[in-house]
């Protein structure tokens, strides 16, 4: 059964479906990427969002495609399709990458194309005057995408110079109702006419797939991932991304498929009681987020760390704030890089917090909580 769904604006290019497929995930085998891509067609997905770096995604998906054409009748230019490249390498390079793309997925031109991890300063430089410079106006001299975007995981600030940079007509940025660090950015891109897409809200927006008792209760009648992606999508989000593996992955993206409107007063109740048990969970040391205390001499990532806090006590996201503590270090420029354990308990940041927050004693607390496997103890 062919299902509707509205669309929304993706900056200068073709309209989008409220959830877009992640594919990540799904690069097993052919006949699981056909399974995905199919099970999305029937939810009213059209967006499918890929990368070179998923392992054999293009490829699968267009063959996908092109078999979801003769057995469902899905027509190929039904798919908006959005693939992307790193900031690195020379023109020559970046240009037989991007025909590669283009051969694997079957296509002589694809929708989007965005830079992948504009992570740095260097590679907003590489896109302003290096060969990015070079490529991007290659590509789009040549019709080969219809706009060009950036996916980030870096700071804030070079997430607004890269909004606001006039390259850009869409960004995909980590948005999250755990983690609204964000939303401000994306209002910001939104205003200008971009479309904005939420990286992954379900996995690492805080693994709401599988809620914590806490947040469980708290949201009732809802469940949280349903509340998570109402939040973004009432914020005016363009689309969220999904990384389905299976087909009851798409069960709320199939019942908000329309979801255009502001939130209920039933959602808005649900919302305010998650944040009023979190408050009295974390018992005023509640990290606000608002950054006043950086920079840290030693390069803390203070509110970053804080924010695991809040996640893991306050709403009780143990494992995901686990994960996600345990990766620092250990992924370059796609995360932090140094944890707790590198605060000399200077003091300097304390008196700049508005929360008045005693930050040296809750990030040797963040860390005891999290840290898996340590060496050794680093404090006590
Ligand atoms: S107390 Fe720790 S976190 Fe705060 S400024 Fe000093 S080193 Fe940085
Ligand atoms: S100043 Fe305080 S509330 Fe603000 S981010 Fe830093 S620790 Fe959090």
């Amino acid at each position: 059964m062919i299902i509707n769904s509205q669309k929304r604006s993706f900056g200068r290019g073709a309209k989008v479906s409220l959830f877009t497929l992640g594919t990540m995930r799904s690069t097993e085998s052919l006949e699981k990427m056909y399974s995905i891509i199919k099970n999305a067609y029937y939810v009213g997905i059209n967006h499918i969002e890929t990368a070179p770096s998923y392992g054999d995604a293009e490829s699968l998906i267009g063959n996908s495609i092109k078999k979801l054409a003769i057995e469902e009748n899905i027509k190929e230019k039904n798919w908006v399709i959005t693939s992307k490249v790193l900031p690195k390498g020379d023109f020559d390079f970046l240009k037989n990458n991007f025909k590669k793309s283009l051969k694997n997925l079957n296509r002589e031109k694809i929708n989007n194309l965005a830079i992948h991890g504009l992570n740095l300063k260097q590679h907003l430089d590489w896109v302003l005057s290096g060969e990015g410079k070079k490529f991007i106006s290659w590509i789009l001299e040549k019709e080969l995408v219809d706009q060009v975007g950036f996916s980030s995981h870096g700071s804030y600030s070079l997430i607004k110079d890269a909004i606001n940079c006039e390259v850009f007509t869409f960004c995909s940025l980590h948005l999250h109702y755990l983690d609204q660090s964000k939303i401000a950015l994306a209002e910001e891109a939104i205003k200008k006419g971009m479309g904005v897409l939420a990286i992954s809200p379900a996995d690492k927006g805080g693994r709401l797939y599988s809620p914590s008792d806490i947040l469980i209760e708290a949201s009732k009648p809802f469940h949280p991932l349903e509340l998570a992606y109402r939040f973004l999508l009432a914020k005016g989000i363009t689309t969220l991304s999904l990384g389905a593996t299976n087909k009851k992955d798409f069960e709320f993206a199939h019942k908000l498929r329309n979801s255009f409107e502001k939130l209920t007063k039933l959602e808005k109740s649900a919302l305010n009681k998650i944040e009023e048990v979190s408050n009295e969970r974390l018992n005023s040391t509640k990290c606000e987020q608002c950054r006043s205390c950086l920079p840290c001499p030693n390069e803390v990532p203070i509110p970053e760390i804080l924010r695991l806090r809040n996640i893991s006590v306050g709403y009780g996201q143990l494992e995901f704030a686990k994960e996600r503590y345990n990766l620092i270090g250990k992924a370059g420029h796609w995360w932090e890089e140094k944890n707790s354990s590198f605060c000399q308990e200077c003091n300097k940041c304390v008196p700049k917090c508005p929360s008045k927050l005693d930050i040296p004693n809750l990030l040797k607390e963040t860390h005891n909580l999290l840290i898996e496997n340590p060496s050794k103890r680093l404090w006590g």
